[in-house]
């Protein structure tokens, strides 16, 4: 914030400003370790904070509903042609609200209600929009469910290509917020090709590696990929459809007018210097370093007795089974976030505790990468880890090391 908007706010809401204050504290000074989150790009933040969130700009470039759209138009062809180029998309969406509101856009353009949806079970790491019963998704479709593995906690493609055989989906669904392995597209295309259903990729995490080119691309091998900016890719809080140019006609429909109004101008805007950022050479070296950060951590972690589900990890992300501490994973969350460590609380695939509580913690390294924490302070962290699960009399020691190191 400038220092006049500060003032303002300051003037106009100090209870909010003091909110603010302490939130900007708060991440500061702890160790962010939620998967999802990253830091946003300065530029990022910027466009963000400029003029351009006051334009009305409902409809697509060249055919809007409001005067005075011809610079917004040319932003958003640009945030368009740099997804393109960058994902080597041949349909591009910059407009979704959110990767959630960018799959309600894929079942508007793919399937009716009532549809068989085929994805992976949610305690096995689907997403609720991929057909939990509290959602839409599950509640106007008809969810089929795929599992890892008992034994190797791996997507198990023979039961997927059984399953698709079987009920015939119509939407084959490939993605998700805890699995820590890289998914083979060209077997789920084989399969989807089998079933004759559309193979949708939601690649919400996946994104920013693959723009930096250390996990594979699902847009040649999907029908439609659907991702968000928010996550590794450092942008906005938004989300983008990315399909095949046969589904472009489909799909524009389905985000514009069917599932939401008019795109927020700053938000494409600040996508489009998103995906210039994820096409540098400095993106790419920073996901690496993110990667290779997760490998080391759960490594680490691993040589001081926990477990990490899957045996490891190809991403940014490790579930880490913290049942062999005796402790559930809500109260290993509480307990690292009195010595300043952020993590979620989730579940073990056939996890024996309740989903309340969960037997494991879900870790990410996309803002450790960017404190300056490479692979080479892997084991400083898990030490911090392992000790603030095990004895809390060292929560205030730990936090007073992780506020030096974040820079006071
Ligand atoms: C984060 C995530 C989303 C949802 O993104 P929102 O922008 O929060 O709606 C969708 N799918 C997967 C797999 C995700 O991890």
């Amino acid at each position: 914030m400038t220092a006049d908007a500060q003032a303002e706010l300051g003037r106009i809401d100090p209870e909010l400003r003091a909110l603010v204050d302490r939130e900007s504290t708060r991440r500061a000074r702890s160790l962010q370790l939620v998967a999802g989150e990253t830091i946003a790009l300065p530029a990022v933040r910027e466009i963000l904070a400029s003029p351009l969130g006051d334009t009305y700009a409902e409809g697509y470039p060249g055919a809007r509903f409001h005067g005075g759209c011809e610079v917004v138009d040319e932003i958003e062809d640009l945030a368009v042609s740099r997804a393109a180029e960058l994902f080597g998309a041949e349909y591009v969406n910059v407009q979704p609200l959110s990767g959630s509101v960018a799959a309600s856009a894929v079942y508007a353009a793919f399937a009716q209600p009532g549809d068989p949806v085929l994805s992976l079970r949610l305690d096995h790491g689907g997403h609720q929009t991929h057909g939990s019963r509290a959602n839409f998704s599950g509640r106007w479709f008809a969810p089929i469910r795929y599992s890892v593995g008992a034994d190797d906690e791996l997507v198990d493609y023979d039961q997927i290509r059984e399953l698709a055989l079987l009920h015939r989906p119509r939407l084959l669904v490939v993605g998700s917020p805890a699995y820590s392995r890289l998914f083979d597209y060209p077997l789920l295309r084989q399969i989807a090709d089998e079933a004759e259903c559309i193979l949708w990729v939601d690649a919400a995490h996946l994104a920013g590696l693959v723009a930096g080119g250390v996990a594979p691309s699902p847009v040649p091998y999907a029908d439609v990929v659907t991702l968000v900016t928010h996550k590794v890719l450092r942008g906005p809080r938004s989300g983008v459809v990315l399909g095949a140019g046969r589904h472009g006609a489909t799909l524009r429909k389905a985000v514009f007018p069917f599932t939401q109004g008019a795109a927020p101008m700053d938000v494409v805007a600040a996508k489009a210097a998103t995906f210039a950022h994820a096409a540098t050479p400095g993106f790419a070296e920073h996901v690496h370093t993110v990667v290779d950060t997760a490998r080391a951590l759960a490594a680490a972690l691993t040589d001081r007795g926990l477990r990490i589900v899957s045996g490891g990890t190809d991403t940014h992300l490790a579930v880490v089974d913290v049942s062999p501490l005796g402790l559930s994973g809500v109260q290993a969350q509480r307990r690292l976030q009195g010595a300043g460590i952020v993590v979620d609380k989730t579940v073990l695939p056939f996890d024996t505790r309740p989903v309340a509580e969960g037997s494991a913690i879900r870790i990410g390294t996309p803002i450790l990468a960017l404190s300056g924490g490479g692979p080479e302070t892997a084991v400083t962290v898990a030490e911090w880890m392992v000790t603030a699960l095990t004895d809390t009399a060292q929560h205030t020691r730990i936090r007073a090391e992780i506020a030096e190191m974040l820079g006071g």
